[in-house]
C-alpha cells in the first residue's frame, strides 16, 4: 500500500488546528432509555437494554431499551387507536400546526441535537450541525406546509390516509432519516411506529421527548428500540398499513419477501454505488472538491456517496495529483471538534466490513493509497483511501463500502463512462462535472440513477424526491413525491 507524503511536506510547514470541541458538558442523558408508545417512555417487556456507544471513545452513552414482539404489538395498537381516533379525523391545518411546532422546537433544540448526533453516531459536529439537523427541521417545515394543501398536490383526485406506517431507518443520518419519514406520514394523516437503528437510537429518542412537548397526541409517533429482530417483526405485524424502510439491499430484500402478499404499501431506499463522472472540460479544482465531498462526507457512510470516480484520460494524471494532495489536508479525529473532517466509523462492526472490501482490493490488484494522517488510538476510525488500477469487476467497484474508499477508474468517451456508471448493481446518484450544459443532459438522462447532480454533489432538499433504480430501491422519498406513498388516491 502506498502512503501519502506528510501533510507537513505537503504545504511546507508544520501546521496543526488547535482542538477545538463542542462542550457536551451541558447534554443530558438518562441512564437508560424506555420504548415510546402511547406518548410516554415505558419499559420493554423483555426487560432487556443494550448500550449505545461513542463510536469515537467506545464509552456507553446510555442503554436502549430493546423492544420484543409484544412491545411492537403495543405499538401498533397505540397508532392504529391513535389514527382512528384522533389524528385522521383531525383536520388538515391542525395537523400542519403540529408540524410546524415539532420543526420549531428542532430548531430551538439544534444545538444539542446535533451535539447528540455526532457523539452517538461519529459524524463530524460541522456535519450535523449545518447539515443534518438544518434538514430535520426544513422537512418538518416542508410537509407541514402540506398538510393542509393536499389537493394541490394531486389536482382532481381525492386523498385519504393509509393507516398505521411502520417505519425502520440506519444509523447514517439517523434523524434525519426519521423526519423523511415521519414527516410526509402526519402530514397526510398516519400514524407511526418507528424503528431506529441500534446504534444511533438516541437523536430519535430525543425527538420523543420534543413530541411531548409539542402535545403531540399520544400514539401518533410510537418509537421502538432494537435490532434487526425488533425491525421484522414490526415490517411484518399485521396490523400495519404501509411499510418504510430505509437500509441496506441485504435487508431491503428481506423485508420485501416478508410482506409479499400481505397488499401492505412499501418503499425501499437502499444501498448504492455512485460514480462521479468527470470530463476534460470540466472545472478541476471545484470537481476535486466535489469528489472529496462525495465520499468523505459522513466517512463515507452516505448511501449516495461518490464512492467511484470516472475520470476522462486526458485529465487523470491531474485529477490524481490534486485529489492526494487534498486528501492529505484532511483531518480525522474528534467528531465534536468543528476542524474534523472525517470523524468515527459508526461501528467496530461497520469499521470491520470497511478493511475486509479494502484487503479485497487490494487482493484483486488494486493500487490502494492512504493518506497518512494520524488518527485516535481510541474508537474506530479508517483513513482516507483511494484505489486506482480496479476493473470494473473488482468487488470495491461493485460492491458498497460505506466507508471513506474511493475507488478511481479512467474512460475516453462518454459512453465508456455511460457503460461503466451504470455496470453495478445499484441505481441510487450519480454526478457529472463538465462545462457543457448539453452532455449535462445528454449523461444525466443516459445514467440509470434516481439522483444526480452536475458540477455539485451531495446537495440535498425536502423539495426533492430522492429514490433509486435497480438494487437501490424502490419509490420515493421528499417532495412532492414523497406525499403518494402516504396516500390513497380515488
Ligand atoms: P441495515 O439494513 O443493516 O439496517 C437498517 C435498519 O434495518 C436498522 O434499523 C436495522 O436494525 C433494521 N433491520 C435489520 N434487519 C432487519 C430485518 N430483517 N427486518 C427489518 N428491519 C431490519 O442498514 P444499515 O447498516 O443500518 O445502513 C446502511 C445501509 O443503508 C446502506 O446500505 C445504505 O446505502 C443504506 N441507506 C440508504 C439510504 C437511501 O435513501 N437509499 C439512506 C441511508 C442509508
Amino acid at each position: 500500500m502506498k502512503k501519502a507524503s506528510s501533510r507537513s511536506l505537503q504545504f511546507g510547514t508544520d501546521w496543526t488546528y488547535a482542538p477545538a470541541p463542542e462542550s457536551s458538558a451541558h447534554i443530558q442523558f438518562n441512564e437508560r432509555y424506555g420504548l415510546f408508545i402511547n406518548g410516554r417512555f415505558q419499559a420493554p417487556s423483555t426487560s432487556r437494554y443494550f448500550a449505545s456507544i461513542n463510536p469515537a471513545t467506545e464509552k456507553e452513552i446510555a442503554r436502549v431499551a430493546e423492544a420484543g414482539s409484544s412491545d411492537v404489538d403495543k405499538a401498533v395498537r397505540a397508532a392504529r387507536t391513535a389514527y382512528e381516533k384522533v389524528w385522521s379525523k383531525l383536520s388538515p391545518s391542525e395537523r400542519g400546526k403540529y408540524l410546524f411546532r415539532i420543526a420549531r422546537l428542532i430548531q430551538e433544540n439544534a444545538r444539542e441535537l446535533a451535539i447528540i448526533e455526532s457523539m452517538d453516531g461519529g459524524k463530524p459536529i460541522r456535519e450535523s450541525r449545518d447539515i443534518d439537523i438544518p434538514l430535520v427541521a426544513a422537512h418538518f417545515f416542508y410537509y407541514a406546509g402540506w398538510a393542509d394543501k393536499l389537493q394541490f398536490a394531486f389536482p382532481g383526485r381525492s386523498a385519504s390516509p393509509i393507516g398505521v406506517a411502520a417505519q425502520v431507518i440506519p444509523w447514517n443520518f439517523p434523524l434525519l432519516m426519521a423526519a423523511w419519514k415521519i414527516a410526509p406520514a402526519l402530514a397526510c394523516g398516519n400514524t407511526v411506529v418507528l424503528k431506529p437503528a441500534e446504534t444511533t437510537s438516541l437523536t430519535a429518542l430525543k425527538l420523543a421527548e420534543i413530541l411531548q412537548e409539542a402535545d403531540l397526541p399520544p400514539g401518533v409517533v410510537n418509537i421502538v428500540t432494537g435490532a434487526g429482530a425488533t425491525g421484522a417483526a414490526l415490517v411484518s405485524h399485521p396490523g400495519v398499513d404501509k411499510v418504510a424502510f430505509t437500509g441496506s439491499t441485504e435487508v431491503g430484500k428481506h423485508i420485501m419477501r416478508s410482506i409479499a402478499g400481505s397488499g401492505k404499501k412499501y418503499t425501499l431506499e437502499l444501498g448504492g454505488k455512485a460514480a462521479n463522472i468527470l470530463f476534460e472540460d470540466c472545472a478541476v479544482d471545484q470537481a476535486v472538491e466535489g469528489i472529496i465531498n462525495g465520499i468523505f462526507f459522513n466517512q463515507g457512510h452516505v448511501c449516495c456517496a461518490g464512492s467511484r470516480l470516472l475520470v476522462q484520460e486526458g485529465i487523470a494524471k491531474d485529477v490524481l495529483r490534486k485529489l492526494k494532495d487534498r486528501i492529505s489536508t484532511l483531518i480525522v479525529g474528534d467528531p465534536l471538534d468543528k476542524n474534523t473532517d472525517i470523524g468515527a466509523i459508526n461501528s467496530k462492526a461497520q469499521l470491520q466490513k470497511i478493511k475486509t472490501l479494502v484487503n479485497a482490493g487490494i487482493r484483486e490488484g488494486g493500487e490502494c493509497w492512504q493518506s497518512e494522517c494520524e488518527i485516535p488510538s481510541k474508537g474506530f476510525w479508517f483513513k482516507p483511501t483511494l484505489f486506482t488500477g480496479v476493473a470494473q469487476s473488482h468487488r470495491i467497484v461493485q460492491e458498497e463500502i460505506f466507508g471513506p474508499v474511493l475507488a478511481v477508474q479512467t474512460f475516453r468517451t462518454p459512453e465508456e463512462a455511460v457503460e461503466k456508471a451504470n455496470n453495478t448493481p445499484y441505481g441510487l446518484s450519480g454526478g457529472v462535472w463538465t462545462d457543457k450544459g448539453s452532455k449535462i443532459f445528454k449523461m444525466t438522462s443516459r445514467i440509470r440513477a434516481g439522483v444526480m447532480w452536475a458540477n455539485t454533489y451531495n446537495k440535498f432538499d425536502p423539495a426533492s424526491p430522492f429514490g433509486g433504480y435497480k438494487e437501490s430501491g424502490v419509490g420515493r422519498e421528499g417532495g412532492l413525491h414523497g406525499l403518494y406513498p402516504y396516500v390513497n388516491l380515488s
